[in-house]
């Protein structure tokens, strides 16, 4: 069965590791709107001229760009089997747009991963991208942390939007959208909520478990719904 699935969690949370490392082990392609949106930037393209002004202040991008930017991404071939979103959707509009592209595709498997908030402050004050191929690293507890990219050996650089200032800013905007976008999915039979303050591995693990889970769940329900 093709697995569409959408990672939710603040800033911080792990959303765009967990979700490559699952498409990576699924062979389901995966996108993240962040990443969309860097290369625009970075590209000085129409989208991302606007989406700049937004991202530098920790804003969100508008609904209709944002829908327009990932109806097209699923409508390529290769996503039409299955797909992994990171980053999307971040308010109900987008929540429901992202139903209304849903239809005659198997059901939605929302993965929501908690992290205390302190938690997420320390996680992005020391988070660092590569310049080149736009990769995550962190620093391990304790040491130095790495120079170079492990995947291209480009410079390492804190993320525009990392800065404290803007951080604060990006905590308050989730805080204002999830609590909708949660109450949104929550009742839905393939929604998991992963406590995302763990090792990473345990992390993948609770997904990979909680997926399957939900997998089940959604078939019993699509089930029920033909009957
Ligand atoms: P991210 O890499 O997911 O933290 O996204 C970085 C920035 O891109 C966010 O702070 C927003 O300005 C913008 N962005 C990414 N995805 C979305 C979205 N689904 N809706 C609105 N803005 C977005």
């Amino acid at each position: 069965m093709a697995l569409n699935l959408i990672m939710l969690g603040p800033p911080g949370a792990g959303k765009g590791t967990q979700a490559e490392r699952f498409a990576r082990e699924r062979r389901v392609p995966k996108v993240s709107t962040g990443d969309i949106l860097r290369e625009a930037v970075h590209d000085s393209t129409e989208v991302g001229l606007l989406a700049k002004v937004f991202m530098d202040r920790g804003e969100l991008v508008g609904d209709d760009v944002m829908i327009g930017i990932v109806r097209e991404w699923l409508d390529r071939p290769d996503a039409l089997g299955g797909f992994i979103l990171d980053g999307f959707p971040r308010t109900v509009a987008q929540a429901a747009a992202l139903d209304q592209m849903m239809t005659a595709r198997t059901p939605l498997i929302i993965v929501d991963i908690v992290v205390p908030e302190a938690e997420l402050v320390r996680r992005l004050s020391i988070r660092l991208i590569c310049a080149e191929c736009g990769a995550t690293a962190t620093p391990g507890n304790g040491s130095a942390g790495p120079v170079a990219c492990g995947k291209c050996g480009g410079l390492l650089v804190q993320r525009a939007d990392d800065t404290d200032a803007v951080v604060r800013e990006r905590l308050g905007v989730y805080r204002r959208n999830a609590r909708p976008l949660v109450e949104y999915y929550r009742a839905r039979p393939t929604f998991c909520t992963i406590d995302g303050a763990q090792a990473a591995d345990r992390v993948a693990a609770d997904i990979a478990t909680a997926v399957e889970a939900a997998l089940v769940r959604g078939a019993r329900a699509a089930e029920g719904q033909r009957r």
